[in-house]
C-alpha cells in the first residue's frame, strides 16, 4: 500500500468574502470613478483628499422629488436649504431647477442675494435675526419666518420705524409623533401659542401674514409625521379663514426627509429603510387635499428639503496613509480625510469603498489623519487589505459636511464639480497659508 505523502501543517486565514448579517454578497462594491471620471484622474489633478459633487446626481434627485410632489399636489415650491450645502455652484443648480432659497442667517441671506435670488423668493428662518438682518429682509421683500415673540415685537417696531410692511409667516412647533419635539424653535401649536402669535400679527397693521411654517426635525424616517404636521397647519389655515375671512398664500412643511445614509446603531442600511419622496409626498398631499380646505383655496406647498436632495451627489476621495495593527490585534488604517471634513461621520456609518477589487477582508477601524483621538471615520467596517497610497471613496457626503467642516490642523481641500457634460471645475479652492495671511494680524510684527 502506498504511503500518503506528508504535508507540513500550516495556518492560513479563511477568506470567505465579506459576510454580514445579510449573508455573503457575491461582489464587494467598488467605486472606481464618478460620472465616468476615474478616481485616480481626479486625485491626480486636484489632490487628495477631494470633495467631488455630481451635477447630474443633483438634477436627477431633484427631478425625482419634484415629480413625486407635482403629481400629487397642484402647487409645490421647493426652497433650497442653504445651510445643507451653500457652495454657490451647488445653490445655483438648485435655483436653475426652480428652487427658491431657504436661509437661516444674515450671511446666508446675503449669499442667496448674490446668487441672484430675488428677495421675495427667500424664506428667512432661524432664531437669530439681528435688527440689520430684518431690515435687509424687509427691504428685499423676503418671507420672514418669525421664531419667537421678541422677534415679532422687534419686527413691529422696525416696520413702524422704516414705514414699510413686512411679509411674514410664523414657525410652528407641534407634536407630530417625533420626539423630542423641537420646541425651542417657533410657537407651539398645542398650547395655543401659535394661534396667539397669528392673532397678534393679524392685528399689526405693518405685518402681512402670508404663510405658516414648521420643520419637525431632520432625518425623519416616518412619513406619517408629515401627514400629522400638515393636518395641524391646515387646521390653523382654516381657523384664520374663519376668523379673518382671509386665505394665506402658503403652508411650509420644512425639511427633514431622510437621506439614504445609515445612522449609527441602525439595524438595516439607510438605503433600505428611508422612505421615498413618493412616500413623503403621499402623506403630505393626502393630509392637505383631504382636509377641510376647499380645493380652489389650497395654499402653495413649500418644501425646504436639504439632506435628501444633496447627500447622494457628494463624494469624498481619500488616500490610505498607513496600515496598523492595534494592540488587541484589530486591523486599522489611517486615511487622509478626518472628522474635520466629515461632520456627518458622528451620526452615520458612512459608506467607504475601494476603487478596485481587493481581498483579505477583515474588520477594520478607519482613522482620519488628525492628531486627536476622536478622529475615527469608521469604528468597525469589514474592509479588504489596502496598501499605502490606495485610493478610497466615501459616498453620500453632499449634505452638511462642506458647511460644517472645520479648519483644524489641515487646510480644507478642493471641491470639484463634475458638470452635466462630464467636465470638472474647482468650485471651492483648497486653502493655503495665504488664506490665513488675509485674515490674521500679529500686532507685534505689524
Ligand atoms: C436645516 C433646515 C432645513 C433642511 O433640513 P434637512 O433635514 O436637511 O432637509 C429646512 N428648514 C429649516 C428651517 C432648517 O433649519
Amino acid at each position: 500500500m502506498e504511503k500518503f505523502k506528508y504535508v507540513k501543517p500550516g495556518m492560513s486565514k479563511i477568506n470567505a468574502g465579506m459576510p454580514s448579517k445579510f449573508g455573503l454578497p457575491v461582489k464587494q462594491k467598488i467605486i472606481s470613478g464618478i460620472d465616468g471620471i476615474p478616481v485616480s484622474a481626479l486625485i491626480e489633478e486636484y489632490g487628495s483628499p477631494l470633495f467631488v459633487i455630481s451635477e447630474k446626481t443633483i438634477r436627477d434627485v431633484y427631478g425625482e422629488a419634484k415629480r413625486a410632489f407635482d403629481t400629487r399636489y397642484p402647487k409645490v415650491q421647493f426652497a433650497w436649504s442653504y445651510k445643507t450645502n451653500y457652495l454657490d455652484a451647488v445653490c445655483s443648480i438648485f435655483h436653475e431647477e426652480g428652487s427658491w432659497a431657504e436661509v437661516v442667517s444674515g450671511f446666508e441671506f446675503e449669499k442667496a442675494l448674490s446668487n441672484g435670488v430675488n428677495g421675495s423668493q427667500i424664506l428667512f428662518n432661524g432664531p437669530e435675526k439681528s435688527r440689520d438682518d430684518l431690515i435687509m429682509a424687509i427691504e428685499n421683500n423676503a418671507c420672514i419666518h418669525i421664531d419667537h415673540f421678541d422677534e415679532l415685537y422687534l419686527l413691529i417696531e422696525i416696520t413702524r420705524e422704516i414705514q414699510k410692511k413686512a411679509r411674514v409667516a410664523i414657525r410652528i412647533n407641534l407634536d407630530a409623533g417625533i420626539y423630542p419635539i423641537w420646541d425651542r424653535f417657533g410657537f407651539n401649536y398645542e398650547n395655543g401659542e401659535a394661534w396667539n402669535a397669528i392673532n397678534r400679527i393679524m392685528l399689526a397693521e405693518s405685518l402681512e401674514l402670508i404663510g405658516l411654517h414648521t420643520h419637525i426635525g431632520t432625518y425623519i424616517m416616518a412619513q406619517a409625521a408629515y401627514g400629522i404636521a400638515a393636518s395641524k397647519l391646515a387646521n390653523l389655515y382654516m381657523a384664520i379663514h374663519r376668523k379673518f375671512d382671509y386665505w394665506l398664500k402658503y403652508l411650509d412643511l420644512g425639511g427633514g426627509f431622510a437621506s439614504k445614509n445609515t445612522l449609527k446603531g441602525a439595524y438595516m442600511p439607510g438605503s433600505e429603510t428611508c422612505p421615498s419622496f413618493d412616500d413623503y409626498a403621499e402623506a403630505i398631499s393626502n393630509a392637505l387635499i383631504s382636509s377641510e380646505i376647499p380645493h380652489e383655496n389650497l395654499p402653495v406647498l413649500f418644501l425646504e428639503t436639504g439632506r435628501a436632495l444633496i447627500d447622494d451627489a457628494g463624494y469624498l476621495l481619500t488616500t490610505v496613509l498607513a496600515n496598523k495593527r492595534l494592540n488587541g490585534g484589530r486591523r486599522s488604517m489611517v486615511i487622509d480625510a478626518g472628522v474635520n471634513l466629515l461632520f456627518t461621520s458622528f451620526w452615520y456609518n458612512l459608506g467607504v469603498f475601494p476603487t478596485k477589487e481587493m481581498d483579505h477582508a477583515e474588520e477594520t477601524t478607519i482613522y482620519g489623519p488628525l492628531c486627536m483621538n476622536i478622529d475615527v471615520i469608521r469604528d468597525a467596517i469589514v474592509f479588504p487589505q489596502v496598501k499605502t497610497g490606495d485610493q478610497l471613496v466615501i459616498e453620500r457626503v453632499g449634505a452638511y459636511n462642506i458647511t460644517q467642516w472645520m479648519q483644524f490642523i489641515n487646510y480644507r481641500p478642493n471641491v470639484v464639480l463634475i458638470d452635466n457634460d462630464g467636465k470638472t471645475h474647482i468650485i471651492r479652492k483648497k486653502e493655503s497659508l495665504a488664506t490665513f495671511k488675509k485674515v490674521e494680524f500679529d500686532p507685534k510684527r505689524g
